[in-house]
């Protein structure tokens, strides 16, 4: 089997891997029907993140199931299916309260741009849909993995209401699709933050109302004149870095939620102004198996349709374009078919 190997930075190859197998009872194989690029590999990919290793790359995925374990009982062979990038029992403290991204027998999948995949936990961490989906159906599907489920968290954390006023920090496809799932929750007012012209447009088309592109303390300043200089209710955090999240804590208003799932690099939060902020803070890794059922059903039932996010479908063996039109910013987001 060949799949995406990170070398460093810059350097992804499409490469000789070994083919997954089940290694424990409760696993399962996948015939990887679509995968895609994800924002956070580009931290590695640019070295921001070192990569000590050659290593396989990949944690959003989706496809038929190959092969279970022998202890697996509800996931079943044939069965169209999709999962987080943290494998969960579903079954622990914390999966029962919702924090399936922080189970207690968590493990990440992180070999997903291949044509098989190895899933732990299979009853836990994986969701069928209803039948084998057409194939349109599949870049929406393959959003549930990661960005569409990261990006809902985002709303959800962040306490999106029917009627709130929103603010969305990040254009990258968890900012986008942040933006959709304010609108699906009800949110009265999207601001999205954003200076780029295609970016703009899918927000708009996601459900934004008002584009805001400044950034930094110029970006807070427009959110409080859009605000009558209350600020957001809600403000997602989409991006993980000083600037964006100071953006975000600025930009909502006193009592206010940020909803945070951009992964941090280097931010550190000052004491005393988070104090006199006087806003909620809610976020970290997404626990997408949480939403799977539900967000299935709104693709099923074709009421979102957050597959827009991929502008680039490659095949998987052009994986290494795939990274490269991202970290360029010619791509919103990859999608790769084995
Ligand atoms: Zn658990």
């Amino acid at each position: 089997m060949r799949g995406a190997i990170l070398y460093g930075p810059r350097d992804v190859r499409f490469e000789e891997r070994e083919t997954p197998k089940i290694i424990k009872p409760t696993d399962a194989i996948l015939r990887i029907s679509a995968t895609c690029v994800c924002g956070s590999d580009l931290w590695p990919y640019r070295g921001i993140n070192p990569v000590p290793q050659p290593t396989p790359m990949g944690h959003e995925y989706c496809g038929i199931v190959e092969e279970v374990g022998s202890a697996v009982t509800s996931i079943k062979p044939g069965q169209f299916v999709i999962g987080s990038f943290f494998a969960s029992d579903n079954t622990c403290p914390n999966c029962q309260v919702g924090y399936q991204s922080s189970c207690q027998h968590a493990e990440f999948v992180g070999t997903a741009q291949a044509p098989l995949l190895r899933v732990p936990l299979a009853d836990g961490t994986l969701v069928a849909t209803p039948a084998v989906p057409s194939d349109d159906l599949i870049p929406s599907l393959l959003t549930l993995s990661d960005v569409m489920g990261t990006g809902w968290f985002a709303a959800d954390a962040a306490r999106v209401t029917p009627g709130s006023i929103v603010a969305v920090v990040g254009d990258g496809a968890v900012g986008l699709l942040g933006v959709l799932s304010a609108q699906q929750m009800g949110a009265a007012r999207i601001m999205a933050m954003s200076c780029h012209p295609s970016r703009q447009k899918l927000a708009r088309e996601f459900g934004a109302t008002d584009i805001v592109t400044e950034r930094g303390d110029e970006g807070v300043a427009r959110i409080k004149e859009l605000t009558n200089g209350i600020g957001a209710d809600s403000v997602l955090e989409c991006v993980g870095t000083q600037e964006s999240m100071m953006q975000a804590i600025n930009s909502t208003r006193k009592g206010g939620h940020v909803g945070y799932v951009g992964v941090p690099h280097g931010v550190e939060l000052n004491g005393e102004k988070l104090f006199f902020a006087h806003v909620h803070l809610h976020g970290g890794p997404a626990p997408v198996r949480r939403y799977l059922p539900e967000l299935i059903k709104l693709v099923w039932k074709k009421k979102i349709n957050p597959g827009k996010v991929f502008d680039l479908t490659l095949p998987l063996d052009q994986v290494a374009e795939g990274y490269r039109a991202m970290d360029e910013r010619r791509a919103i987001k990859t999608l790769l078919r084995p």
